[in-house]
């Protein structure tokens, strides 16, 4: 079976058509957001997009706003070809690659400033980087206007602004949060992973390690959150090069820190490798 090429538009006018000509087939539309340099992660989200819905749109757009002053925004990998021969794989329909002047026009002035859940972790190393990632979500739900719009678990606090966000804000969507892909070795997927030099590479497989400790500490009975994260940050703290931005057990609701893993808890992190910023998360489970 020969895979179809997506269309892709740059123009608003243009999405906009194409999306209600979906619509008038009677098609249910998906929805992915996506900053490019695709990989495995992003496209089991177009994978399970283009399973519930009946045609899968794309965004690639790597977002100025959620990049602060000293960040990568200017070396972000950028694989427009690449991504498109991806896409036609997965069966996507419409890939929108808007420019910064189409999404932003001139004298733009509106934000959505997302509060609670965006304030810790991510939020207090990222000043601004949720009101960045809420208001380009939010213009491109309003584009789109998918039926259900489909984020990683990878991102999990993203993925808790933009439930809240869309919830708070009446967005009629379907916002369904999928699991992180993960490179044989564990490190979870991402398109900063091309950044890491071989050496960097190996050694950031340890991020997943130090998650799978926290897993093997509660399953043997371990409870106590302070000893699980020291002996997570201990772990990583061996990686020469790594400078740990926070490592933390918290509600996976609330993302408040928990004193006891008595109930599903989400253990996150992001550390620093030589010039690479990496995040990772998973749930422990308590058992008994
Ligand atoms: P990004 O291009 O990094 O903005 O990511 C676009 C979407 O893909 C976000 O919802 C991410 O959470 C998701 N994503 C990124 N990496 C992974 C991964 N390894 N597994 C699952 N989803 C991912």
């Amino acid at each position: 079976m020969g895979s179809i090429p997506p269309k892709l538009i740059s123009k608003i006018a243009e999405l906009r058509e194409a999306v209600a000509a979906l619509r008038r087939q009677g098609k249910t539309i998906g929805f992915v957001p996506t900053m490019g340099a695709l990989h495995e992660g992003h496209l089991s989200l177009v994978r399970q997009a283009a399973g519930e819905c009946g045609a899968t749109v794309v965004s690639i757009y790597v977002n100025p706003t959620q990049f602060g002053p000293n960040e990568d925004f200017s070396k972000y990998p950028r694989a427009l070809d690449d991504d498109l021969a991806l896409l036609a794989g997965c069966g996507t329909a419409i890939v929108f690659t808007p420019t910064d002047a189409t999404m932003y026009r001139p004298g733009h002035a509106t934000w959505v400033v997302p509060g609670d859940v965006a304030e810790p972790l991510e939020g207090q190393c990222r000043p601004d980087h949720f009101r960045g990632v809420a208001t380009i979500v939010l213009k491109l739900l309003n584009l789109v206007q998918p039926d259900a719009a489909y984020f990683g678990q990878k991102d999990f606090q993203q993925s808790l602004v933009i439930r809240r966000m869309a919830a708070d804000l009446n967005v009629p969507v379907e916002i369904r949060v999928c699991p992180t892909v993960r490179e044989p070795d564990g490190l979870a997927m991402s398109s900063r992973n091309r950044y890491l030099s071989p050496d960097v590479r190996r050694r950031a497989t340890m991020l997943w390690r130090s998650l799978e400790l926290a897993r093997h500490r509660v399953d043997s009975g371990l409870r106590d959150a302070a000893e699980i994260v020291s002996r997570m940050r201990a772990m990583i703290d061996t990686l020469p090069g790594a400078r740990i931005d926070y490592v933390v057990l918290v509600d996976p609701d609330t993302l408040r820190p928990v004193e006891r893993v008595e109930r599903p808890t989400l253990a996150a992190l992001a550390v620093r490798i030589e010039n690479t910023r990496l995040i990772d998360n998973c749930i422990l489970e308590p058992r008994g």
